[in-house]
């Protein structure tokens, strides 16, 4: 079935590029840090159980996700490394599956610690928690400064082993490094008085791709590394510190190839007019794969190692080419919408710029209906 669904379009996911960037990653660290590999969202779009099996075959020691479905997904691939939830966890229906599966939430509120250990309590089960500090995210997370009472009351409530205390960061990827300077601060200063009254986190963790890059004051006993993991910067100026290799690259066929007549609409809504006669190329991939409409008569691809522009508007399942510099070209040939073809490369960071966004949502959009295929 994989060969027959390859006709279209599809993502391929290059796994000793996500090892590379995993020992890349690791370099950065003393012996004493590990690294949390954050697999959330599918593994940012590439595919959440290759990705966790790979990265902790490269080195990794322990995995992020969102949500408890991602979670259980994991477990029931067969993967036992620790597995920490960063988002939240409220009713005992999900506290009684977090349990069972061995998975780890995040604790953010006191009334919620009390849920999870009354719930516990009833199978007199403990369970391995991470408290979530908010130092300035205005995210999840007890705000920093009543850091203290919340975690004395984790410590004194039966069912509950604190395995960490840790914080997110709002701004690490922005050259001005001011606002991550106070998250610290105050990540700092709500641990000195942590410790002062006698709770001593196991774990602290605080740095994401861009402050592991950055910071290495910031490590602490792990980092949590989405990004970086799948080849990307979080910002232009990180370039320079690792050498990182994409992962994903979205590809698709040539369904077609016609010429067109001068004066020819395009696509719906006729925002493309040729101006000219015109060869072009209909490829079988759209805005339901996840490829934005608004790139439409802005994206670039690459065939043969050369670039076409995409002209008219992208349909849900197809959009249009201008290939009428380029010969030899044939139904079913490749086309990279993001990837690397001869010295020419498309990262999702330019489609980002292009949109007015961040890699990070660019590589979460991609849909389901195209297959991963791993080489
Ligand atoms: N930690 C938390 C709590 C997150 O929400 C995320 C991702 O959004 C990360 C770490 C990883 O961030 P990045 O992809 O920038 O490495």
């Amino acid at each position: 079935l994989s060969e027959v669904i390859r006709q279209r379009a599809w993502v391929e996911i290059d796994l000793s590029a996500l090892s590379h960037n995993v020992v890349q990653i690791k370099q950065l660290l003393s012996p004493k840090t590990a690294l949390m590999a954050v697999v959330k969202a599918d593994a940012y779009g590439h595919g959440a159980i290759a990705v966790a099996q790979t990265v902790l075959e490269a080195g990794a020691n322990a995995l992020a996700v969102a949500t408890l479905g991602e979670g259980i997904e994991l477990r029931e691939a067969g993967i036992t490394a620790p597995i920490l939830i960063l988002g939240a966890i409220n009713t005992p229906e999900e506290i009684a599956a977090i349990a069972h599966w061995n998975i780890e939430p995040t604790l953010c509120d006191p009334q919620q610690a009390i849920i999870f250990s009354q719930t516990l309590s009833q199978w007199e089960k403990p369970l391995s928690v991470h408290l979530k500090l908010d130092t300035g995210m205005s995210r999840l997370g007890m705000p920093w400064h009543q850091g203290t009472e919340f975690a004395s009351l984790v410590k004194k409530l039966p069912y509950l082993k604190l395995n960490s205390v840790y914080s997110h960061l709002a701004t690490a990827d922005d050259p001005d490094r001011t606002n991550m300077y106070l998250q610290h601060k105050r990540f700092k200063t709500a641990i000195s008085q942590l410790k002062a009254q006698g709770v001593k986190p196991p774990r602290l963790h605080f740095a994401n791709s861009a402050a592991t890059l950055i910071a290495p004051q910031l490590h602490y006993d792990l980092v949590r590394v989405g990004l970086g993991l799948y080849g990307l910067y979080p910002a232009p100026h990180l370039r320079s510190i690792v050498s990182l290799k994409p992962v994903l690259q979205v590809k698709a066929k040539i369904t077609q190839i016609k010429t067109i007549p001068a004066n020819t609409g395009v696509s719906y809504g006729y925002q493309f007019v040729s101006d000219r006669p015109m060869k072009i190329a209909v490829v079988g991939i759209g805005y339901a794969d996840g490829v934005p409409r608004q790139l439409s008569n802005r994206l670039q691809v690459l065939i043969k190692g050369q670039r076409a522009c995409q002209i008219g508007a992208i349909t849900m399942d197809q959009l249009m080419l201008d290939v009428s510099h380029l010969r030899h070209l044939k139904v079913g040939d490749t086309v990279t919408l993001i990837g690397q073809d001869g010295n020419q490369e498309i990262t999702a960071n330019h489609w980002a710029t292009m949109l007015g966004t961040i890699s990070w949502e660019i590589l979460c959009g991609f849909k389901h209906r195209l297959p991963r295929i791993k080489k």
